[in-house]
């Protein structure tokens, strides 16, 4: 605590939209910039990262904690997402955080869940996370352009750990035509010593699980250090079998190019690729992906 023995922190915790809209548009009145960084709590290091970048750009750092039902393809993952208020709240005031928004489920949908909207998504929503957490991204986009409307933050600090899901927030932004009042930024991933990228989801891993979670930055790692111009099937095989002998349990593991994300199965040399991978330890899904070259 020594840096902040004479500095006084506070943050402001609001529960309704309607009274965080009315205070961020005072905020704007005296020009001051905003920084949004959404969450779905369970905070760690990673989450604080995106915070502290936050600060560096924007006068007013907003976090929110909302474990959006709507984006949860599988009951039984959104009943077990952890929840660590009270330790999340503790790192965000350490952190300098201004304002954090924690909404129940009625505040963000006062018409109920039942309320589908719709964005084109195009083939994001087809390959990868599209195809094996169907709805996903249309709950994130839901949730996203109900939090975007409530906040209207100048700046919005997302994780590249969620790559696609990156692109299909940069989608949305251009859908609604944010593109001149949202600044996108994609920031990179912190990681555990061994390292496993930092995730909420990681509190669910018993401990000889942990032990074998890293195995998933060690196929990472295996591809980035072995590609070369030609053929990738051999090498995702390879990245497989670590998986695999470490016992988990494959959605996928691919290369795409990290511009469009269209999956390859040959590399000409030149193209950006990122890998990319999903897979259960125990009934835990982790994801994760590097930039390959
Ligand atoms: P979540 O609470 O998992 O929805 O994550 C909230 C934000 O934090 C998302 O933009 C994530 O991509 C980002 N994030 C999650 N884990 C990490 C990490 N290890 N490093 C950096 N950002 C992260």
């Amino acid at each position: 605590m020594g840096s902040n023995i004479n500095k006084p922190v506070s943050m402001i915790i609001f529960h309704n939209a309607g009274q965080l809209s009315s205070y961020l548009q005072s905020v704007r009145k005296k020009s001051q910039s905003t920084g949004f960084v959404p969450t779905m709590g369970a905070l760690h290091e990673g989450h604080i990262s995106l915070i502290k970048q936050s600060k560096t750009t924007s006068h007013i750092t907003i976090c929110s904690i909302f474990v959006n039902p709507t984006q949860f393809n599988n009951k039984a993952d959104f009943e077990k997402y952890p929840s660590t208020l009270e330790k999340d709240v503790e790192l965000l005031l350490v952190s300098g955080c201004d304002i954090l928004f924690v909404p129940s489920v009625e505040e963000i949908y006062p018409g109920g869940t039942g309320e589908k909207p719709s964005y084109d998504l195009g083939f994001l929503e087809t390959v990868l996370e599209g195809f094996y957490r169907p709805g996903h991204f249309q709950g994130v986009c839901q949730v996203m352009d109900r939090l975007l409307n409530i906040v209207q933050p100048n700046h919005l600090y997302m994780g590249l750990k969620d790559y696609q899901q990156c692109m299909v927030v940069r989608r949305l932004i251009e859908l609604k035509q944010w593109q001149n009042q949202i600044q996108f930024h994609g920031c990179p991933t912190l990681r555990e010593p061994d390292g496993l990228a930092m995730s909420s989801r990681n509190l669910r891993l018993s401990p000889e699980e942990r032990n074998k979670a890293a195995a998933i930055y060690q196929a990472l790692m295996l591809m980035k250090e072995n590609v070369k111009p030609g053929s990738l099937a051999e090498l995702k095989e390879k990245a497989r079998l670590h998986l695999i002998q470490n016992g988990f349990r494959i959605d996928y593991v691919e290369i795409a190019d990290a511009v469009t994300l269209e999956l390859k199965s040959e590399w000409n040399g030149t193209q950006q690729l990122t890998a990319l991978i999903a897979a259960f330890i125990g009934d835990v899904r982790l994801i994760d992906n590097m930039r390959l070259n």
